[in-house]
């Protein structure tokens, strides 16, 4: 399922331009936009799902396999050993922007917790 107008489903669609590293039958990763760090990373699920409240039981596998993803992008990347950053922001407290679930991978700076 996918959504027109959602910007990651439109990325997902090749619709809308991204510099896409990574691309299977399930997931799209690209280069966020507007990086907050030297790496910055979007995972996305390739069909449209809001938000994580919006999971459903049967896509839990799905979300394992965007950290597995994740973590081979993190070491393609090189910032596996330096380190990195997993973020899923949830709707409007959480920072989310785009309602379509993502996991943001940033690296290649040092980061302080607990996040502002
Ligand atoms: P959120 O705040 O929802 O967790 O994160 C959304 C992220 O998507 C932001 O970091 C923003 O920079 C990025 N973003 C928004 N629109 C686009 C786009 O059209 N292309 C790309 N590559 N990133 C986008
Ligand atoms: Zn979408």
């Amino acid at each position: 399922m996918s959504n027109d107008s959602c910007v990651f489903c439109r990325i997902v669609a090749n619709q809308a331009t991204a510099n896409i590293l990574y691309r299977d039958q399930q997931v799209t990763a690209f280069r966020d936009a507007h990086p907050v760090g030297p790496t910055h990373l979007l995972i996305v699920p390739n069909k449209h799902i809001d938000s994580l409240n919006d999971l459903q039981d049967e896509d839990e596998g799905l979300m394992g396999y965007m950290f597995a993803v994740a973590r081979r992008l993190a070491a393609k990347e090189g910032v596996d050993q330096s380190g990195y950053r997993l973020v899923v922001n949830t709707r409007s407290e959480g920072g989310q922007t785009v309602f379509h679930l993502h996991l943001h991978l940033i690296g290649g700076r040092h980061m302080h917790w607990p996040p502002g």
